[in-house]
């Protein structure tokens, strides 16, 4: 089956040479939700810096988890708040949408990739918030990928874009798979994110593929 790429390389014209920020709440959450779209744009030569904004618990452990995972998929890794474990929801709601205002000002970024607003998890959702806020300033397309979590969950969540992952499942899985203090030591499986990417591959006629909701997408 040929792949999306060959046959549409929408992502190679419209963003090889930007930058592009991909925006977690965690570390993980960028890998789980849109590993294998990063690792496409960083081989298709776009500039992909992804930015952690807090880190809950075993901090320094899993800042060098995000740092090696970064690496496998060909982006940079930043950190909003390193100083000392804590949420989103430690954060003041505005002061948030300054430091992503910061950000997108500094980068100006072609692509946001972030939370989709369907997520149960709150500081998923307060991320895609500011995001979302920070269109008021720039001009940027903004994807979300699918809801993390844990376990899966019953959320609504309709992906409009669908971005062929089948040559980058593996830095995907790989990148995953450098989060051993969330992953092996809490006993949670991954395979559900194969699935994931089987199903959405499956909707766009190639092997695997990540679904992304649309928040702003300019066609030229
Ligand atoms: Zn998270």
């Amino acid at each position: 089956m040929a792949s999306l790429s060959e046959k549409l390389p929408v992502l190679s014209y419209k963003y090889t040479g930007t930058n592009v920020l991909a925006i977690g709440a965690h570390p993980d959450d960028i890998e789980l939700g849109a590993g294998g779209t990063v690792a496409r744009l960083a081989a298709e030569g776009a500039r992909v810096t992804m930015l952690v904004v807090c880190t809950p618990n075993h901090l320094e452990s899993r800042m060098s988890e995000a740092a090696r995972a970064a690496g496998i998929l060909g982006a940079k890794i930043r950190f909003l708040y390193r100083e000392r474990p804590m949420r989103v929801e430690d954060i003041k709601n505005y002061e948030l949408v300054e430091q992503i205002d910061n950000l997108v000002r500094q980068a100006d970024p072609s692509l946001i990739l972030t939370h989709a607003d369907s997520n149960f998890h709150l500081d998923h959702v307060l991320v895609y918030q500011a995001c979302r806020a920070a269109q008021r300033l720039h001009f940027f397309d903004m994807l979300c990928f699918y809801p993390i979590s844990c376990h899966p969950v019953s959320t609504r969540f309709n992906p409009q874009v669908h971005v062929d992952i089948s040559r980058t499942l593996d830095k995907k899985m790989a990148a995953i798979h450098e989060h051993k203090t969330q992953l092996i030591c809490r006993g949670l499986a991954t395979n559900h994110y194969v699935d994931v990417a089987r199903h959405y591959g499956r909707l766009a006629g190639v092997e695997y593929a990540e679904g992304l909701e649309v928040s702003r997408l300019s066609l030229g």
